[in-house]
């Protein structure tokens, strides 16, 4: 299949996962996983209406986006190192993979030389798993507190990965407990509005996190096909 037929059909399965749950297509934002694939692929999937990129290395990004053009948004999904903050706020709208106040500083100091603000995202390890990037749930509320006095970066949200698992309830749980997280965090620190999003659901597992509640959905292999 074609790019252009993969995202009909990634959007039927979005607004099939939507109706299920009673919720609106319009609030899942489908991002286009584009790690490995080279660009002029890239650009097929923006010609069929993919607006927002998802890439976890900087370097990759900066390349493709010279070649795919100023169209899309970008967002970074993988670790960030410290040394690689300056390209990134030069380029990417939203960082979902914040795992510490100090990535965190890094990207408002550099977004702030360029004169932008950065959406961010927590990224929270729920699964336990030690290969996993993300912060430690335990220190949410510190992390929470502290990214929120830095000027030039906008905390929208949290963003997970699912266990490495087939077992369905497991997902779901994780999921959930996102949803959760963001719903208590959003009343303790009294959190504005515009700290509503779910990064959750990859190829595997987006109706999933969906039916769970997600807001951005994180889709590779179901757009570009399996990677190399
Ligand atoms: C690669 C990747 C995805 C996309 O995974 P697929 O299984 O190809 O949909 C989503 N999120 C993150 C953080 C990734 O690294």
């Amino acid at each position: 299949m074609s790019v252009a037929e993969n995202v009909v059909e990634i959007r039927d399965r979005i607004a099939a996962a939507c109706a299920r749950a009673g919720r609106n297509p319009t609030d899942v934002l489908l991002i286009g996983v584009s790690k490995t694939v080279a660009a002029d692929r890239v650009r097929e999937a923006v010609t069929a209406g993919i607006t927002d990129l998802g890439e976890n290395r900087v370097q990759e990004a900066l390349e493709k986006a010279l070649v795919v053009g100023a169209g899309p948004a970008w967002h970074l999904i993988g670790h960030l190192q410290s040394n690689k903050a300056k390209k990134a706020a030069g380029l990417f709208s939203w960082v979902h993979s914040v795992n510490s106040v100090e990535i965190a500083r890094d990207l408002s100091r550099h977004a702030a030389e360029s004169g932008r603000t950065l959406s961010v995202l927590v990224e929270l390890n729920l699964a336990g798993e030690a290969q996993r990037t993300g912060l430690d749930p335990a220190r949410l509320d510190e992390t929470i507190s502290g990214i929120r006095t830095l000027p030039n970066v906008s905390l929208g949200g949290l963003m997970t990965m699912a266990p490495f698992t087939d077992d369905h309830d497991a997902v779901r749980r994780c999921f959930r407990e996102l949803r959760e997280t963001l719903g208590r965090a959003r009343v303790q620190h009294g959190l504005p509005d515009s700290f509503r999003e779910l990064s959750m659901g990859m190829t595997g597992d987006f109706e999933i996190a969906i039916e769970e509640g997600s807001t951005m959905v994180r889709v590779g292999r179901a757009l570009f096909g399996e990677r190399a």
